[in-house]
């Protein structure tokens, strides 16, 4: 997916920092945030979205990202919401599988990101 802006970050071929990286997984903060912690954890490997036939190991790793950056952010015990947007309709813009980690502030019962 050499157009994929996600595989490029994920990557190294455009320069991020990261909250979190393993073999399969990377976590870096949000573009445009939409609460006071919003970060992405994006897999290495271009997977269209969640239901794209996603190794289990990927999986996990994204569930240790998770934790990793709910630690690292302050947001672990207060609460934090986890929302992987998954096809046009639902709002993904970015076709590469992506889980948005929110928090930091009351979250209500919105359907953040809007
Ligand atoms: P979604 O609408 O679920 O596909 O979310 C895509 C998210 O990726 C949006 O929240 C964007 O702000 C974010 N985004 C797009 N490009 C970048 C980028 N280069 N670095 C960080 N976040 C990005
Ligand atoms: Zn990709």
């Amino acid at each position: 997916m050499s157009d994929c802006i996600f595989c490029k970050i994920a990557n190294g071929e455009i320069p991020s920092e990261f909250l979190y990286e393993d073999d399969n997984v990377v976590a870096f903060n949000d573009l445009n945030p939409q609460a006071p912690v919003h970060v992405l954890v994006v897999p290495k490997a271009h997977h269209d979205n969640f239901v794209d036939d996603v190794p289990a190991e990927t999986l996990l790793s994204m569930e240790r990202a998770v934790r990793a950056v709910a630690e690292r952010t302050g947001v672990a015990e207060s609460g934090f919401r986890c929302i992987m947007n998954t096809g046009a309709a639902a709002g993904q813009t970015v076709m590469h599988l992506h889980m948005h980690v929110l928090g930091g502030r009351g979250l209500g019962e919105g359907l953040l990101p809007a």
